[in-house]
Parts: C-alpha cells; structure tokens; sequence
C-alpha cells in the first residue's frame, strides 16, 4: 500500500456536538471542565502531561481565513479549488499562478499575529500541563507564540520554501523580494492593493469596490499582467551547481536573464514548504506527531474538525490508547461520537470534555482560573489551595 496522501477534506459542516459534560455549555461550566480535565489523574500507566492537537479555526481571530467556519474558504467562495503537488511540479503555468496568489496573499499572512488562544496554550505549557503541540496550521503561529514548547507541523509551514530537487529551504521573505523584483507590474499593484486596503477583505464585492477586479475563478485580476507574465525564481543552490537525475545525466536548471526561471528547465522548483494535496507528510514527520501523541496522558483538540485523515488518526490513536479527550471546537468534528461514546454519563470533564467555544475565549479563562487554584507551574495543584468554584467575581472578570 503506498502511502497515504494529502486529499481535499469534506468540505460540508459537520452535525453539531453534544456537549460534555452538560454543564459546560456555559463558560463557567466550560473552565470547570476544562479545569477537571486538567487536574484529574490518567488512566494508568499513561504519562501525565497534555499534547495539543490544533487546526485552522485557531487562526481565524488573527485574521486568517479557516475553511468551514462562518467566513471559511469553501463556504465563502464555492469554486475555490487548491492546487495539487503533480500539477504544481508539472507545470509551469500553474506555478506561476499559484506564486502569483502567494505573492499577494503573503502581505496578509506576514503582518498576521498569534491570538489569545496561541498565548493560553503557551501558558497551559507554561503551567506544566500541557507538553507538546501538534498543528495542521502552516502560520507558524504555534512556535512564534512558544518557541520553548515542542511544536510538529504536521502540514508544514509557510515561513519557507523548498527546492523540490536538493530540498534545501529558503526564507520566504526573500523570495517575496525576488518575486517583487522579477514582475514590477505585479509589485506596484500590490502596492496599491495594501494601500487601498482591498487584500484586507475576503469579500468579493468589497475588494471591487476598493479596486480590485476578479475573475469568476476568485483570482485577482490585474490590468496589463496577466498571470501567464508572472515570473519566478530558481532554487540558487541547484542553478550554481545542478544536480543529476535519475538515470545519472546532469539536470537542467537556466533562468533568464533577469533570473527568472526557464520552463525547460529540469530541476530547481521551489515550492512552499507546506504539504500540498496529492503530497504525502514526510515520515518523519508524521513519526514526530505520533510520538507526541504516544509520550501524553492526555488530547485537547482545539479548533479543527478532524477533517483531514493526518489529524483524524491521531485523535483516533489517543481513544485507542485510552486518553481522555477534550475538543474545543466551534462546529462538529469528524466521528467524534465515537471519541466520547465510552464515558461515564456522570463524569465532570475528567474522562472526557466536548465544547463548543471559540479556543480565544475560553482558554485564557482557563489559563486564569488554574492559576487561581493554585498551578504555578509545578504541573499539579499545590496544597492548600484547593478549586473554589464559589466566586461569581472570577467569572465576571472572565467575561468582561
Ligand atoms: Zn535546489
């Protein structure tokens, strides 16, 4: 069997959850849970620490669009397709509308900032509990808002590109300055979009009515530079020094003579390093999200449905280990019935915890009340300060 590979997920919304415990339908009732879940012992013979398994409606309150959400991608426009790992390798034409789209939408994706959510999960680490963090999001946001917790991104990551030939990575800041460079129509444009504000808005009336034309595909359409003018680089590494194909012959990597790459050419592709659909994850990244499963007691998955089967599985490996599960996800998740089917229909959030909140409101409402119960970091709650629920001023505080 080969590997298994990136697929487009189902794109319809999932059927709404059933919240567990019924009390956590409140916020109030949410961090007790959550709060449960956090300090009650593992089934044995499990480590006692927490990874995290997070998806793109994390990334929403930065500004970033999720894909089933209210605003997401597929409910917002319905023809938008991604591209596939063949068609981009195969072909130049849909290499240079795909950078030609990067380069526009990187502008928003660089000023892009980690949100309250990002911050709590640094401080449930920070607190002990939680070890590790598995993210299907390419923003990076994880690692910019907790360098000092192990982060596996398991789709890899915007902040690179990679040569499909030597694999070495570039940053992708100076290849956007490349890209400027080698289509000054398309610089200037960009230019103008920011100023205007129009890259600001998902709508597509509003961006025509800030100056931005699209055409019925969602692509950005600029007057005098249509996509099949859009130049890119070559990987600097295999122009200075091609590498040789399979069958031992030297490859073919030229560029013209401001540097843009040649089509002819036959290796020197930078992609971005994320993994695009039709594209299978490195093993050893996928053995890195594993082990970070494996070496926890216990799985908060925040703000994905599960949609992809990489991330679906690893929830499914936690159930099978036996680890109590906490989803915080607005929307339904993938099979998630059967994450919760086993639980006892008394338990307070200690087996297992199912809410529907955005992460960004309540996980700084957790962080809070840990921290008020007593956690200072030493991963277990201390003596002497045991968890009062009896203050209605924290959870005004929590709200305001
Ligand atoms: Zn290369």
């Amino acid at each position: 069997m080969g590997k298994p590979l990136m697929r487009i997920p189902y794109t319809d919304p999932f059927a709404h959850p059933t919240i567990i415990p019924s009390s956590a339908r409140t916020l109030e009732g949410a961090v007790a849970a959550l709060h449960s879940f956090f300090t009650s012992p593992v089934p044995s013979g499990l480590p006692t620490s927490t990874v995290v398994l997070s998806g793109a409606g994390l990334s929403v309150a930065s500004g970033l669009a999720d894909y089933r959400g209210t605003n997401g991608t597929y409910r917002v426009n319905k023809t938008y397709r991604p591209i596939y790992y063949n068609e981009f390798l195969g072909n130049h034409e849909a290499r240079k509308r795909y950078w030609a789209r990067s380069f526009l939408g990187w502008s928003t994706l660089h000023k892009a900032q980690p949100n309250a959510g990002h911050y709590a999960v640094r401080d449930l680490a920070q607190l002990g509990l939680v070890s590790s963090v598995v993210t299907q999001n390419v923003d990076s946001f994880h690692p910019t808002a907790d360098p000092n917790t192990p982060t596996v991104e398991l789709h890899g990551y915007l902040r690179s590109t990679v040569c499909t030939s030597c694999h070495e990575e570039f940053p992708r800041d100076s290849f956007q300055n490349e890209l400027a460079r080698l289509n000054p129509i398309w610089a200037a444009f960009l230019r103008d979009a920011i100023a205007s504000g129009a890259l600001d808005t998902e709508d597509p009336q509003e961006k025509r009515a800030r100056g931005i034309r699209m055409n019925p595909d969602g692509d950005v359409d600029v007057p005098d530079a249509p996509y099949t003018t859009f130049r890119y680089p070559a990987c600097p590494r295999c122009l200075s020094d091609p590498p040789a194909l399979a069958g031992g012959t030297r490859s073919l990597v030229e560029i013209d003579h401001d540097g843009a790459l040649i089509p002819t050419s036959t290796a020197g592709i930078l992609k971005p390093a994320v993994v695009m659909f039709g594209e299978s994850i490195r093993s050893e990244v996928k053995e890195a999200a594993e082990g970070a499963i494996e070496g926890a007691g216990r799985l908060l998955v925040l703000a994905t449905s599960l949609a992809t089967y990489s991330a679906w599985r690893l929830a499914k490996k936690a159930r099978d280990l036996a680890m109590p599960i906490a989803i915080v996800n607005l929307g339904g998740v993938r099979g998630e019935d059967a994450f919760f089917a086993h639980l006892d229909p008394r338990q307070l959030g200690s087996e297992g915890v199912r809410v529907e909140m955005s992460s960004e409101s309540l996980l700084p409402a957790l962080v809070k009340e840990l921290r008020r119960s007593g956690l200072r970091g030493e991963g277990f709650p201390s003596a002497g300060a045991p968890f009062d629920r009896g203050d209605p001023a924290v959870f005004r505080d929590m709200l305001s």
